[in-house]
């Protein structure tokens, strides 16, 4: 790239991603053989996973295996989700451009970096303070501006900002907080996985339509635990 081109991608781009990026080709297989060829066909989902930088949201010692089929250790007994995961709770909630977002565990920030790719803006609460620290400079490094971040529980939601289109839980709980299910918006969809910790549990779906929930169970999962203050 020129210097001429490297300024333009600079001005148009609305992240500051590094340039050079040597694993351009790890991500785009792993958005083919992991993504799209287990059925995720929401483009902008698949969008998404094609632009952000994975490997910018892990521990320096596991970049080399960012794009892996698998979860990676984030520091504090918490983990980063497999990028399927990530890629199947992105497509069930209907991302679009207008909407707005919940999400409960922001862990690395990769889950909110995705979905700050296609919708208004995302909330995010982190009850570990380091990581919600850590995210948040990752956030500001990679100029996501639609991202806000907080540490905290998010058990109770963030009222303040209520009601939300999306609400995507990232750590397994015994029951659905009740205070979510109120803060989510008419036709709004929330995702979250329901069961014991270090056990298989049950993703979940629920939908607002006329005032009342609609709940189905999607497929199991393996999260780590949804914690309390
Ligand atoms: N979405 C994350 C996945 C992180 S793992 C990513 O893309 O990397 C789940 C996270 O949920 C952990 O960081 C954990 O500390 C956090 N968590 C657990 N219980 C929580 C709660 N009650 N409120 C907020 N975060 C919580």
């Amino acid at each position: 790239m020129n210097l001429i081109m490297i300024i333009l991608s600079l001005i148009a781009g609305r992240n500051n991603f590094p340039q050079a990026d040597k694993y351009q080709e790890e991500r785009d297989n792993m958005v083919r053989f992991q993504i799209i060829d287990r059925g995720i066909t929401n483009a902008e989902t698949v969008k998404a996973l094609k632009k952000v930088p994975r490997h910018l949201f892990v521990p320096k010692e596991y970049e080399n295996e960012a794009y892996g089929d698998f979860p990676l250790p984030i520091g504090y007994g918490q983990t980063i989700s497999q990028p399927y995961i990530v890629a199947f709770m992105t497509e069930i909630v209907r991302p679009t451009k207008k909407k707005r977002a919940l999400e409960i565990g922001t862990g690395s920030g990769y889950q909110a970096a995705i979905l700050a790719e296609i919708v208004d803006t995302v909330y995010t609460i982190e009850i570990i303070p380091e990581l919600a620290k850590e995210s948040t400079a990752r956030f500001r490094k990679l100029g996501y501006r639609n991202i806000i971040g907080r540490s905290g529980d998010g058990y109770n939601g963030w009222a303040e900002h209520a009601p939300f289109d999306i609400i995507i839980v990232t750590a397994a709980a015994d029951k659905i907080p009740v205070p979510l299910i109120d803060q989510l918006a008419e036709n709004g969809r929330l995702v979250i996985p329901v069961g014991p910790s270090g056990a298989i549990q049950d993703l979940k779906l629920l939908v607002k339509k006329n005032g009342k929930i609609q709940t189905s169970s999607l497929i199991s999962v393996r999260f780590v635990p949804f914690k309390r203050l």
